[in-house]
């Protein structure tokens, strides 16, 4: 009977370490698409550029329009309770 109060202890302190790294995880995330919106276009890793299909010239990277920079989608979901909170 004690281990299994003893082990119940343990998988508590488990599953709130767990949940408090989550959370952690989660307003880290949030906090850096707060601070920095933009993240490297996964295209083009942020050069703008993307080979023609030849290979020999480049063109402009048509996901990021050469600037080599997208929003990173933790940013759209803000964006999206910031636009919600003021209608
Ligand atoms: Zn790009």
């Amino acid at each position: 009977m004690t281990t299994l109060a003893a082990t119940a202890t343990t998988d508590t302190i488990h599953i709130a370490l767990i949940l408090t790294a989550l959370a952690v995880v989660t307003l880290g995330y949030g906090l850096l698409c707060w601070l920095y919106p933009f993240g490297h276009c996964r295209r083009c890793h942020g050069t703008g550029r993307r080979p023609s299909p030849l290979g020999k010239h480049f063109r402009l990277c048509r996901r990021c329009d050469g600037t080599g920079r997208t929003i990173r989608p933790g940013r759209h979901v803000l964006n999206y309770l910031r636009d919600k909170g003021t209608r």
